[in-house]
């Protein structure tokens, strides 16, 4: 997608200016000197007119007026007409600030003269030229800057819109009448060409194409060019050549030679000069309006749109805009009073104030290309950053699939406990993992509610209608309780934990029956909701409804897959007897370990017990050991330096000798006799660390083995109970394979050939510091397991064989036929 080009626009207000106005005389033979003077500031322009003058130039009592303006411009060269008019206005436009300059006046006074001047005459050429020159020649002096420069020229006839260009080859032929738009760009005229010009050859071309154009327009289409407005724009957009620069200006110039301002309407004008007369007058009073309008900073709307004129020219009107106005004047004595008429417009004119602005936008692209490129320095300067800090592989980029997946599988174990922390490494990693919770989070309420659909109806407690029929039905009371469980013995759906049911041995399956005792008797019946608001349930809202005939304990979720996923594989009937027994769904496994435990593996499970504790018991005793051994490591060194003192002490006093015996003093002697003691200790307590630390190696061992088997023992226990179908297990019962006879611990212990030898690598690399005790451990190892052995071949001999029905979990759904 190509960036769009930023609307932004930054006006900078700069100080505010009057309209300038000025008024130019055409020279002429007989120049009524007795009427008209002017001051000698060149500013000012007196009309006098003899009290019994001629008959009818004016109609007021008046006879004398003085109007003070810019400039008055008699006699004067198209040159100096243009420095004084229009130069310094075309000079702004470089720097951002739209200009006007306006010609005014009656048909015939000099108004396409001073703006256009003659096209046959190099130095009769008027204001639109040589604007045209100085933009271009602007330019040249600008290095700094890439400025383009575009045209339009525009006619205004009736108040129909002519585009003075539109004969050009390459401008697409368009039947559709413009139109002039407002856009947050500013104002435009639909279906106006405009045309970029790199010279100003090309630009006079335009200029001249445009002139002929107004003329032929004049004959083909009967309209006299005095009687429309023409407005000649030049567009100009400079952007800095300094690619940070990221703003840039625009401006326009608008060039206007306005009708012909004589009041035609007076007399006898009928049919087009009519019309003409109407719309001009009213186009150059709405143009008046206007711009006192915009003067007046009291005032919030100004009366653009009551013509096209001041349409097209709104963003180029007084306001934020350079604006002058040239009123083009006869000096001769009998146009006196339309010589008044256009004085009066520009005095008036004069008085208002504007405050041109530049208009500053921003390139969006530009900004973009920036901003990424001190993103890159940013990221460099990171990566230095951590590399000083000794955090290598850390990148800055958004993150893809796969670190998300990994982000996400990190929140999971994170939540089910498998991994204890997740490290910190930006922050970037930060907001995902916070994002991947939230996602884990909201899959897990789908999950529950999913469950809980699958086995309830679920009525929304906003849902009015729907638990207002449930009412009615009698199905619950007002407060949402089951109705007509009056014995207490309802139970909630939601499904106490199943380890909080009172359990004692062989309660298990008994507590089942317990549970949907009530619920074979009432079927269908309602149950009250157990899930109270506030419970993390994400469905507290929902009442639960029973849609199953045989209701059981439902599994909240658990952090066992397996046992979330596990589906109730045995399809029976709540009406035989032996299968009413068994919930439709296993119970979670961690629930029913916990009665295994208390159950069938209550015997292995007191022997791990026992393990962990002689375990737990041997380790504390290693950990008190070690105490101890640091005391008196401790002691020994103090021990010494005392004695080290004392030594220096003596050898300082100079030393007894006696037939080469040392004497030392007592105090001495004792020191020698406490640190020999000490060592003594030290050696002791090190030595029975080292045993500690065997026994605790071994411990373990068999602590995990023990685990093992409580595990392996649960799992059996948990198929059979749940799992394998009843009349599946009779013929495996009577082979007598399927029930594992709790073994005795020396049984857990009896290890397969291989386990030996893990056994022994254990001792060997983890028990290099007390190799003595390694032969210790093998023979009693090797003791055990002779024990084991013919134990476990009596109890195979003697009661029923307890092969490890590993093979038992892989049949039980293929080989069995299962439904
Ligand atoms: P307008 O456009 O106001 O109707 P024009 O500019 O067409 O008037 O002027 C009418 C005629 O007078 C033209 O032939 C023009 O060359 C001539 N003219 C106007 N002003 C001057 C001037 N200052 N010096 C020389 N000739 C002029
Ligand atoms: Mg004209």
């Amino acid at each position: 997608m190509k960036p769009r080009k930023d609307k932004r626009r930054i006006i900078k207000m700069g100080t505010r200016k009057k309209v300038h106005a000025y008024v130019r005389v055409k020279p002429t033979d007989e120049f009524a000197y007795e009427m008209i003077t002017f001051g000698e500031d060149n500013k000012s322009i007196d009309i006098h007119i003899k009290k019994d003058g001629r008959k009818g130039i004016v109609n007021n009592q008046q006879t004398d007026w003085s109007f003070k303006l810019d400039g008055v411009l008699h006699d004067a060269s198209q040159d100096s007409v243009y420095d004084t008019v229009a130069k310094e206005v075309v000079a702004q436009a470089l720097d951002g600030y739209n200009g006007t300059i306006m010609c005014y006046g009656q048909t015939g006074a000099g108004k396409t003269y001073t703006m256009t001047g003659t096209t046959e005459n190099y130095k009769h050429r008027g204001i639109l030229p040589r604007a045209l020159q100085q933009v271009f020649r602007m330019i040249e002096e600008r290095p700094t800057h890439s400025i383009t420069v575009r045209v339009s020229y525009l006619e205004i006839y009736n108040e129909t819109l002519f585009d003075l260009l539109s004969t050009l080859p390459y401008v697409g032929n368009s039947d559709t009448p413009m139109s002039i738009v407002e856009s947050p760009q500013g104002i435009f005229v639909k279906g106006l060409s405009v045309h970029m010009t790199g010279r100003e050859e090309d630009a006079f071309s335009l200029l001249f194409e445009g002139e002929t154009n107004r003329i032929i327009a004049s004959h083909t289409m009967n309209k006299n060019s005095s009687r429309s407005h023409c407005i000649f724009t030049i567009y100009i957009e400079a952007h800095s050549r300094s690619l940070s620069d990221e703003k840039y200006i625009t401006s326009k110039i608008n060039l206007v030679d306005l009708a012909g301002s004589e009041r035609l309407g007076k007399t006898g004008s009928e049919g087009q000069i009519l019309k003409e007369a109407t719309y001009i007058n009213k186009s150059l009073s709405f143009l008046e309006q206007a711009i006192i309008a915009l003067g007046d900073r009291k005032r919030e709307h100004v009366p653009f749109r009551q013509c096209k004129l001041t349409h097209a020219l709104k963003d180029s009107l007084g306001g934020n805009c350079n604006m002058v106005i040239v009123a083009n004047v006869y000096g001769d004595a009998t146009q006196l009073d339309e010589t008044l008429s256009s004085l009066r417009f520009a005095s008036r004119m004069k008085l208002i104030t504007t405050e041109p602005a530049i208009n500053e936008k921003y390139d969006a692209e530009r900004m973009v290309k920036n901003l990424e490129k001190e993103l890159i320095l940013l990221k460099q300067e990171l990566a230095i950053h951590d590399s000083l800090a000794n955090r290598a592989m850390v990148t800055y980029d958004p993150m893809d699939e796969v670190q998300i997946a990994e982000i996400n599988s990190q929140v999971r174990r994170y939540l089910d406990g498998s991994l204890e922390e997740i490290d910190i490494i930006n922050l970037r990693q930060i907001q995902e993992v916070f994002n991947q919770f939230k996602v884990v989070l909201s899959q897990q309420e789908q999950e529950v509610e999913a469950s809980l659909r699958r086995k309830y109806t679920l009525i929304d407690r906003n849902d009015y209608a729907a638990i207002t029929a449930v009412q009615k039905a009698g199905l619950v009371d007002v407060e949402g309780n089951t109705v007509g469980e009056t014995d207490g013995q309802g139970f909630g759906l939601g499904i106490a934990p199943f380890s909080a049911k009172p359990g004692k041995k062989g309660k298990f399956k008994k507590s089942f029956r317990d549970l949907t005792g009530p619920l074979t008797k009432k079927e269908g019946l309602l149950s009250p909701v157990s899930l109270k608001d506030g419970e993390s349930l994400s469905t507290s809202r929902t009442q639960l409804l029973s849609s199953s005939k045989e209701v059981d304990v439902k599994d909240v979720p658990s952090r066992d897959r397996e046992a979330s996923s596990s589906e109730p594989i045995v399809s029976d009937s709540p009406k035989e007897d032996s299968r009413t027994t068994r919930p439709s769904t296993p119970p979670p496994k961690l629930s029913a370990f916990e009665e295994f435990k208390n159950e069938r593996g209550s015997e292995i499970n007191r022997i791990f017990k026992q393990n962990k504790t002689i375990l737990n018991d041997r380790r504390k005793k290693a950990s008190e050991t070690a105490q101890r051994i640091n005391s008196i490591k401790r002691e020994i060194d103090t021990t010494k330096e005392a004695l080290d003192v004392q030594k220096t002490f003596r050898e300082e006093q100079g030393e007894y000798e006696n037939k080469g015996l040392m004497i030392i003093d007592e105090e001495e002697f004792l020191l020698i006799l406490r640190l020999k003691e000490l060592k003594k200790q030290y050696r002791g307590e090190y030595q029975d660390l080292r045993d500690l630390k065997a026994e605790i190696q071994y411990c373990q061992h068999l602590v995990d083995q023990c685990r093992q088997r409580l595990l392996t023992e649960f799992d059996i226990w948990y198929n059979e109970s749940f799992l394998i179908p009843e009349d599946v297990q009779v013929p495996l019962k009577a082979k007598g394979s399927i029930k594992l006879g709790l073994l005795p611990l020396s049984k857990l212990t009896s290890l397969a050939e291989d386990d030996e030898d893990k056994f022994g690598q254990i001792q060997s690399s983890v028990l290099p510091d007390c190799p003595e005790s390694v032969s210790f451990y093998n023979a009693r190892m090797k003791l055990d397991q002779k024990q084991s052995y013919s134990k476990t071949m009596a109890s195979f001999q003697n009661k029923k064989p307890g092969p490890i029905p590993a093979v038992l979990k892989e049949k039980s759904t293929s080989d069995y036929n299962l439904p």
